[in-house]
């Protein structure tokens, strides 16, 4: 398996791999099913934690009897709720089984919480490892991790599931320096039935599609949008819709209105502006399908592309776009924190 090529710590992505070409998963996909009354910590050693988001917090654990490191989703629910979106992400995690997409290992429902185990995946967040110092960030790479994406995603329509919150946090790399990726957060993953009309109010504005935030009727296609804003902001370090709040950033993808007037998108090729202009789409009936996208130009023909070209203002860029995010996430965390400290503020003074 050739995952890299590495001159004087530089760290290049080995574009040619297609996404399925070798086996990558720590274990055998298993037939897991939501154990009840099990305590989870009879089988598992719960480790520091890895992550967190607004639903859960990601744990490190090992598995007492092979020694197996894994993660652990732990949701805490007191609502019912609450209870059926997590059991909905464990019960659709169960039933995909592909290289580019998070392997669950075992659930618990034990003490009101959640527990959902999975593979471990040690390279971090997609954007993180491509603002490393030592990473060459050309548009090949960037080909091979939306090929990566695409595929997984063909795969979920194929079963008629749809993830609804494709952004770059939920992108992880399976290690620090190969170009393997994982897609991870089924939290907000829903079958579809093209029969039924489905709305949905969730979802992070700057990736959301055009139909989300105008609570029109959603389907795989709303995925496709994500890509395409994942693929904008890989290739360039801006976000096309991004405002000063998330209402002027809903207001900005309803018009779908975006440009490739800027200097990032100087050395970018054609057919790449051309794969995003046709997911960029406000009607969805024509936006690129995801078996269409695996079919462009731009993904099977990495090697026309021009080689080796480092996007270093891109780069630059997306170094300020990753930093915000995280001030972004730190502040709405303390938000959080505050929140949940003024309402125990006022359970006090009610209480006593
Ligand atoms: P969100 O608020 O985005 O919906 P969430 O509460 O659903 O988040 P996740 O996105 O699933 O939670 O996980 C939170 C964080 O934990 C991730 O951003 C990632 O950094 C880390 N994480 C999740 N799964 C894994 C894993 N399998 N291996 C390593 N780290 C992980």
């Amino acid at each position: 398996m050739s995952l890299i090529l590495q001159s004087e710590k530089m760290i290049y992505v080995d574009e040619n791999i297609t996404p399925d070409d070798d086996v990558i998963t720590p274990f055998e996909y298993r037939d897991v099913k939501i154990k009840k009354d099990e305590n989870p910590s009879d089988k598992y050693t719960i480790l520091p934690e890895l992550g967190r988001g607004s639903f859960g917090t990601v744990f490190l654990c090992k598995d007492k009897q092979n020694n197996m490191e894994l993660a652990v989703k732990v949701v805490g629910y007191k609502k019912k709720k609450e209870k059926i979106m997590m059991e909905t992400e464990i019960d659709i995690l169960a039933s995909l089984h592909h290289p580019t997409i998070i392997c669950i290992y075992d659930a618990f429902d034990y003490g009101n919480k959640l527990y959902c185990f999975m593979e471990l995946i040690q390279g971090g967040e997609l954007f993180e490892r491509v603002i490393d110092e030592d990473f060459i960030l050309t548009e090949r790479a960037c080909a091979c991790f939306i090929r990566q994406i695409c595929d997984a995603i063909e795969y979920m329509h194929s079963k008629r599931i749809i993830h609804l919150d494709l952004k770059p946090e939920n992108v992880l790399c399976l290690s620090k320096q190969g170009n393997r990726i994982k897609i991870i957060d089924f939290g907000f993953a829903r079958r579809y039935d093209p029969n039924k009309n489905l709305q949905v109010m969730f979802g992070t504005a700057e990736f959301s599609a055009p139909e989300v935030v105008l609570f029109e009727d959603i389907g795989p296609f709303t995925d496709m949008w994500s890509i395409g804003v994942i693929c904008y902001v890989l290739l360039s370090g801006l976000s096309p819709f991004v405002g000063a709040d998330d209402y002027e950033t809903m207001t900005n993808v309803s018009f779908a209105k975006y440009s490739f007037e800027y200097a990032s998108f100087d050395q970018i090729s054609p057919v790449a502006k051309d794969f995003i202009e046709k997911l960029l789409v406000k009607e969805s009936s024509k936006r690129m399908k995801a078996k269409n996208a695996l079919k462009h130009e731009w993904l099977i023909q990495l090697d026309s592309l021009p080689p080796g070209v480092t996007l270093s203002l891109t780069k630059t860029k997306l170094k300020r776009y990753v930093i915000l995010r995280r001030w972004r996430k730190a502040a709405l965390s303390v938000m959080f924190i505050n929140k949940l400290n003024k309402l125990s503020n006022s359970h006090l003074i009610n209480n006593y």
